[in-house]
């Protein structure tokens, strides 16, 4: 089961400078910055709401984000909403007929698990679905 918008992502070259945006002209609070070993990016979060905006910058210049940039600049790369049971939910997924990019979750940031939508299925949009730990 869907239960909200966990995240919007948004592709950026350089978070330190990106960041000034939001902190400065937004007035939001950073929560964070981390590098997500698993994707190749380095990601920082903040928080409106329940929901969060993460900009996400490549982390190495073999991350698949690089050529994202390099062909679309920066801009929304993907939606994410989170789910109670990855799993379940991804297995259901490909049962309705979506191509998944992950036919299994992998870790994500924050010690999530998630997994991809292709967006072939999707009308061209990436979509995310994590699940947060047990503890949150
Ligand atoms: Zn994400």
């Amino acid at each position: 089961m869907v239960k909200r918008i966990d995240h919007i992502a948004i592709a950026v070259n350089d978070i330190d400078e990106a960041v000034t945006f939001y902190t400065d002209v937004l007035k939001l609070d950073l929560s964070g910055v981390e590098v997500v070993t698993e994707q190749k990016t380095k990601v920082g979060f903040f928080k409106i709401g329940e929901s969060n905006i993460e900009l996400i910058q490549p982390a190495s210049d073999d991350s698949p984000l690089v050529k994202f940039l390099e062909t679309k600049g920066p801009g929304i790369h993907h939606i994410c909403l989170e789910v109670d049971d990855i799993q379940r939910e991804v297995e259901e997924l490909k049962k309705r007929g979506a191509r998944m990019i992950d036919e299994n979750p992998r870790p994500g940031a924050h010690n999530t698990r998630v997994a991809f939508i292709h967006p072939k299925s999707s009308g061209g949009v990436l979509i995310e679905l994590n699940q947060l730990p047990e503890d949150k």
